[in-house]
């Protein structure tokens, strides 16, 4: 069980194509090595595992790894990049997880296999070049040259465009893995898309994860059971509402807004409290990796250490250290939006859950445990049309702060929203 495709929860057909693409990617290395130049397809029968005839098997130097937020998209890029560096000898067990290769891609420090992680708003058009040219360069102990692009859809424009560029005509030994949440064209632009072959994943159950939380995590298993039911299918957020009390309050201040929002006197100082406790988290957050980063800095600098001298840094170095700061702040900022964003996600899927009980659909709820508290309460009480315009509210709310505005103002407008909508005397 050390294979690192075991860890693709629930995603077993897709950890089938990707293992038979790596062996595919195998034969195709072999013969670049023994001096090819033609096309990039290997038939099928000279890919041991692969039944002939099985065409998914041919090798691709693009791909698109979507799902939604949680679905583990970053995480099945990092196996199969693992899976094409693999050094196991048996072909049949790529990904082995137990080679030099397979540790260290899964570990994130193996020389050939880059991660792009867009840390403020978006990834600025000279770091993608940079990328490019160093994608462009021979792998050195590995089979490939990888780069992995998580979140590519906050590249900006230009910075696609570079990408594509390299997409187009790719170097014979070089492999992009793009990650985004969808193949809708605010996501990834249609021309990047068409050059990449596509790996749709699903979210997991919510019976996949509670054994991932129990087996892998060791957790309680009736805090499991808890977590994966209202997680939105999200292990990772699932993880921390199991064990951080602090995500679990938040999601309590979120979810609370529904009923405090009908009430005038309740509304703004609920929705106050969720932008500060949203700022508080996100402060948290960032704090414990800028420090880290600043440390690393300042040592990389020359300015670590006690010894006698060692304080003063050299020459250029306030230039190293302001622009740092300067991406932390733009990290920070991102990190809060992202924090109030799950908030208003949770909030959108209690409106959902009303609507699915005031309309009798057989619907799993996302917030089981509110059922009999919040859902069926507003549902006995607001008609879909309202519980409608209440779900439109949040997602403008969401629409809002995509598009820069201060978050106070955005959630404001839209309790007054909900308020209208809840209070609307619907006629007869
Ligand atoms: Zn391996």
């Amino acid at each position: 069980m050390t294979n690192v495709f075991d860890r693709l929860t629930g995603q077993e057909a897709i950890a089938d194509d990707l293992r038979a693409a790596a062996r595919a990617a195998r034969v195709l290395a072999h013969r670049l090595d023994a001096g090819a130049t033609d096309g990039l397809f290997v038939p099928d029968d000279e890919i041991p595992g692969v039944d002939a005839g099985w065409s998914r098997a041919s090798m691709t130097h693009s791909w698109l790894f979507t799902g939604p937020p949680g679905s583990g998209r970053s995480v099945a890029a990092t196996c199969f990049a693992a899976a094409l560096q693999c050094q196991s000898p048996d072909s049949s067990n790529v990904g082995c997880g137990e080679c030099r290769a397979c540790v260290t891609v899964m570990a994130k420090t193996h020389a050939d296999v880059r991660h792009v992680v867009p840390e403020g708003l978006s990834l600025a058009v000279g770091a993608m070049r940079d990328i490019v040219q160093a994608a462009a360069r021979r792998p050195g102990t590995g089979r490939w040259q990888i780069v992995i692009v998580e979140d590519a859809d906050r590249l900006t424009e230009q910075a696609a465009n570079a990408l594509l560029k390299v997409v187009e005509e790719p170097p014979p030994r070089t492999v992009f893995l793009l990650c985004a949440p969808s193949v809708d064209p605010e996501d990834i632009s249609v021309t990047l898309r068409s050059r990449c072959r596509h790996v749709a994943l699903v979210s997991p159950s919510p019976a996949d994860i509670e054994r991932v939380l129990i087996e892998r995590d060791g957790l309680d298993p009736e805090q499991a059971h808890w977590a994966a039911s209202v997680c939105g299918g999200h292990i990772g957020r699932a993880r921390r509402l199991a064990t951080d009390p602090d995500a679990r309050s938040q999601r309590e201040k979120a979810l609370s807004l529904a009923r405090a929002a009908s009430r005038d006197s309740t509304a703004y100082a609920a929705a106050e409290e969720l932008v500060r406790s949203a700022e508080a988290a996100a402060k948290a957050i960032s704090a414990e990796l800028d420090e880290a980063e600043t440390e690393e800095m300042k040592t990389a600098l020359g300015a670590g250490g006690t010894g006698k001298g060692t304080a003063r840094m050299p020459r250029g170095s306030a230039g190293a250290l302001k622009e740092l700061e300067k991406r932390q702040k733009s990290r920070a900022t991102r990190v809060g939006r992202d924090v109030l964003d799950r908030a208003l996600v949770d909030l959108a899927a209690l409106f959902r859950d009303a609507l699915v009980v005031g309309v009798g659909a057989k619907v799993t709820a996302m917030h089981p445990d509110k059922s009999d508290d919040i859902s069926i309460p507003l549902a006995g009480y607001a008609r879909p049309e309202q519980l409608l315009s209440c779900v439109e509210a949040v997602l403008d709310c969401r629409e809002a702060l995509d598009m820069n505005v201060k978050p106070k103002f955005a959630v404001d407008d839209m309790v007054a929203r909900i308020g209208l909508a809840l209070k609307r005397k619907v006629d007869a």
